[in-house]
Parts: structure tokens; C-alpha cells; sequence
């Protein structure tokens, strides 16, 4: 049994999808109007486990990212730049891409362009003006919340006392200022726009991904996420939008991780306390340390980024990787024994009990290193053998199906320095150094390491035993 909490009951759910076996996920993807920071990359990561364990768990996953490459931010950046809106979030969505591989983020399928989807987005917005939910003014077309009496139902406000004549212009806004929300924005002087059956203008932030979402996953589909700050007013509306067009519910679970904090603050891009990816690496941290921090702790709590914290993720990893290093370099004697298979038995148990029961990555965790405990005193005490060995580290990487934190198992056979050795020879040929890629090449062919660039990227063969 999988259980999740769901922010529209408030409450721990049985989790089943609408088709057996089957679950269609949606993740509010990035707003590509900077880097994305850690912070963000803590939802990302939070769905990313979501997403694997499910597929642990032998679901099949369909899972939309959408990318919000129109919206008051991005218009606003690339204004200030003085550059075209597709100029200036191209450098964003490929940073984007960059990282994601580098956390081992699963790609989703689909990645949907708000800007790409505008005729979806008017045919919505058409819906809801025929069907009386929607109203113009002043060439743009707001939403009326008075007539949806749901509104308020996944973030819990009270919409009694609001002013129905009320409205907003922004994307974003406060629970405190909830009021009709603009679907479509008419055209402004030097703003990007779209000429449409609804008006020269261009879409809200809202509206963007109440039509990406039905369009690749249906009117109703099973899990909706984001960070908690996604609740009020971008979900909210999203309920209230594809609801009304529809007339059947939108999404049946909704998932909600909570905030990356750095001294008590979110970690947010308009308080400066942001650190993307980048400026992690330029540190020398390793992107599966900083993912491993970011996954350890439980998606429903507040996390505070500290350097301490990172090293702490860091010497975690370590010992997953050195344990795998023992059971794969050691000779031991042949054959295979049942307390090893109990062993491996109960932390699976363990391992699925804690990721079911609202992806509680604590008792996971707990499960894995104290499997790793135990394995490795029974190592020292001379206790495993070939077969027990073999099993064990296949297991341990069955389970980094889901966490993601080792690298891959080629590279993890390889000494530290080698493994540093080939990626040096690998930004060198990425900045046309040819000289000292081709001089890295002898110096490892030397220590019995053969290079071979392959389109998948390098390859490596050990001419002789290696470490
Ligand atoms: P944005 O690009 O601002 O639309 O945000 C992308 C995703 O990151 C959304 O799901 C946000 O809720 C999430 N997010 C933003 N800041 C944080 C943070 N400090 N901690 C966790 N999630 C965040
Ligand atoms: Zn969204």
C-alpha cells in the first residue's frame, strides 16, 4: 500500500491511480528567467523520487514538465536585456537541461513551451468566456472567482468577504489579495503578443499550465506537484480553470515540498540568499552530494542549507561507495548464504515501507546504512562469500534506482583520480584544448586505461587491472 498527503484533503490518502498500474504525473517546471537555484532543484528533486519510486513500485509513469518561457518575469528580464523573449530564455532552458542531467533528475516526457501552446491556452480561455466563468475588461480576460464557490479549496481561504469586482494583473500575489486573475493580459507597448481569436495579447502564468496538463494527460489525471509556494495562487487557479472548463475534477493528488531555507529564509532568487548549481560546483561540490542533501530530508519539512550539511551528504555517499568498493574488490570464498538473502529481504521491505508511506526517505535511508552496517561486519568476521557479494551490490544499486547518488557503475570501479583525470580531459576537449585532451589520453593509456569517444560520451576499458 502507497500512502501520500494530499494538500487537497489535508490529510495521508491511499494512493491508486485512475488506471491500474499507470499514473500521470505533472510537475510545475521552471520559470526560465535565471538560473534555477538549489531551492528549486529541491522540488525537482522531491518529484524525481516521487517519480522513481513509483516506477519502483512497477508503475508505468507518464510525467509532463512544462517550461514557462512567457510570464511576466521572463518578459521583464529580457526587456531589461533589451533582447527577444526566445534569446533570452534559450541560455535558461539549456542550463536547465544541464543540470537536471547532472542531478540525475529521470527526463520527464514531455517538457511542453508555455510559448509553444499559446492556440490551447485562447481555446481554454474561450470555454470559460462561452461559459460564463470568465469576463473582459479593457481587452484582457480575468477570471471570476465568485463564480467557481470551490475556489479556495486546495489552499484553504475563505473567499466570502472577497469583492467579486476586484482584480488582479499579476502573476503572483498574496492569499491576503485573492481577487479574479488574469487568463489572458491584452497586448502592452514593447511586451512579446500573440494575435488570437481572444485578442492581440499573450497568456497569465495560470492559464499556461491548466492547458499543457490536459492537453498531454487529460481533463483529470492522478498527481499534481510543486513547492508549497505554488499552493496560492498558481494551483489554486489551476483548479479553478480546468474545473470550470471541464466540469470534472482536475487532479486527484497533490503533492507539495516544502521550502530550501538558508539562515531561517527561503532560498529565493529576489532575497539574494540563492545558490544555483554552479556556484555549488565552482565550490568543488559534486552534483550526487548536493542531490543526496536534498532528497535526505523528508519533502514535507523545512531544510536548512548549510556547507556542514553538504559535507555530512557527502561522507553518506562515501560510505554507500565504499561499501560497494569492498564487496567488489575483495576476493571472497565461492558460494552464497540465507542470512544474506533475510537481510536483503527485510531492508527491501523496509526500504518500500518507508518510501510508501509519503515518501518517508528517513526510514529508507535508515534501512540502507544499517543493511551496509551489518554487511560489513560480517565482512570483517569473514562471513560473506562470492555469491553473497555479488548479490549485495547488485541490490544496493536496485535501490540507487530510486535514489540516484552513485555514479554510474563503470566510473565507481575506477579510482577517484582516474575518474578526475578523464573529466579534466573532458572539459579540455569541450574548451578545444586538443593538446592536453590527446596528453591526458597517453598519461592514462600509460596507467592501463584506454579512451574511446563514443556519441553516449567517453568510454573507458581497463588494459590491466586497475587501483
Ligand atoms: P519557479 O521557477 O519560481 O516557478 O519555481 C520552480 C519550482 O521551485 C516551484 O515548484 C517552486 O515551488 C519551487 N521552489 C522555489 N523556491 C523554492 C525553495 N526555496 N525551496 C523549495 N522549492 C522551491
Ligand atoms: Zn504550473
Amino acid at each position: 500500500m502507497i500512502q501520500f498527503f494530499n494538500t487537497l484533503s489535508g490529510g495521508k490518502e491511499t494512493f491508486r491511480s485512475i488506471v491500474p498500474g499507470e499514473v500521470k504525473l505533472y510537475t510545475c517546471g521552471p520559470t526560465v528567467y535565471d538560473y534555477a537555484h538549489i531551492g528549486n532543484f529541491r522540488a525537482y528533486l522531491f518529484e524525481d523520487l516521487l517519480k522513481r519510486f513509483l516506477q519502483f513500485a512497477g508503475y508505468r509513469v507518464s510525467h509532463v514538465m512544462n517550461i514557462t518561457d512567457v510570464d511576466d518575469k521572463t518578459i521583464k528580464g529580457a526587456e531589461a536585456q533589451g533582447v527577444s523573449l526566445e534569446h533570452y530564455t534559450a541560455k535558461f532552458i539549456q542550463a536547465f537541461f544541464e543540470d537536471t542531467r547532472l542531478l540525475r533528475v529521470a527526463p520527464a516526457d514531455h517538457y511542453p513551451r508555455a510559448t509553444e501552446h499559446i492556440p490551447d491556452m485562447v481555446r481554454l480561455i474561450r470555454g470559460l468566456l462561452d461559459k460564463g466563468y470568465a469576463y473582459v475588461k479593457d481587452g484582457s480576460v480575468y477570471f471570476s472567482i465568485a463564480k467557481f464557490p470551490e475556489y479556495g479549496k486546495l489552499s484553504k481561504i475563505r473567499t466570502d468577504e472577497l469583492q467579486s469586482t476586484e482584480r488582479v494583473e499579476d502573476d503572483e500575489y498574496e492569499k491576503e489579495s485573492a481577487q479574479d486573475f488574469a487568463l489572458w493580459k491584452a497586448r502592452k507597448e514593447g511586451e512579446p503578443f500573440w494575435d488570437t481569436a481572444i485578442g492581440p495579447g499573450r497568456p497569465g502564468w495560470h492559464i499556461e499550465c491548466s492547458a499543457m496538463s490536459s492537453k498531454y494527460l487529460g481533463e483529470t489525471f492522478d498527481i499534481h506537484c510543486g513547492g508549497v509556494d505554488n499552493i496560492f495562487p498558481h494551483h489554486e487557479n489551476e483548479i479553478a480553470q480546468s474545473e470550470a472548463y471541464s466540469g470534472h475534477p482536475f487532479v486527484n493528488y497533490w503533492l507539495h515540498c516544502h521550502h530550501l531555507i538558508v539562515n531561517g529564509e527561503k532560498m529565493s532568487k529576489s532575497k539574494g540568499n540563492h545558490f544555483t548549481l554552479r556556484d555549488l560546483r565552482q565550490k568543488q561540490a559534486d552534483p550526487l552530494d548536493i542531490r543526496f542533501l536534498l532528497l535526505s530530508t523528508h519533502y514535507r519539512k523545512v531544510l536548512n542549507f548549510t556547507f556542514e550539511a553538504l559535507d555530512q551528504a557527502k561522507a553518506s555517499v562515501q560510505r554507500i561507495k565504499d561499501f560497494l568498493y569492498e564487496l567488489e574488490s575483495r576476493s571472497f570464498p565461492a558460494g552464497d548464504s540465507p542470512s544474506i538473502t533475510k537481510l536483503i529481504q527485510e531492508t527491501q521491505e523496509k526500504f518500500i515501507g518507508g518510501l510508501g508511506d509519503d515518501l518517508n526517505i528517513s526510514v529508507a535511508l535508515t534501512a540502507l546504512f544499517e543493511l551496509i552496517k551489518k554487511a560489513n561486519i560480517l565482512i570483517m568476521e569473514e562471513k560473506i562469500r562470492a555469491g553473497d557479494a555479488e548479490t549485495l551490490s547488485a541490490f544496493v544499486y536496485r535501490l540507487d534506482g530510486v535514489l540516484a547518488v552513485l555514479p554510474a557503475k563503470q566510473e565507481a570501479s575506477l579510482p577517484e583520480e582516474v575518474v578526475k583525470k578523464i573529466e579534466r580531459r573532458e572539459e579540455a576537449r569541450r574548451a578545444k584544448q586538443y593538446g592536453l585532451a590527446d596528453q591526458i589520453r597517453k598519461e592514462l593509456l600509460q596507467a592501463g586505461i584506454a579512451l574511446e569517444d563514443t556519441k553516449d560520451g567517453v568510454r573507458w576499458k581497463a588494459l590491466k587491472k586497475i587501483g
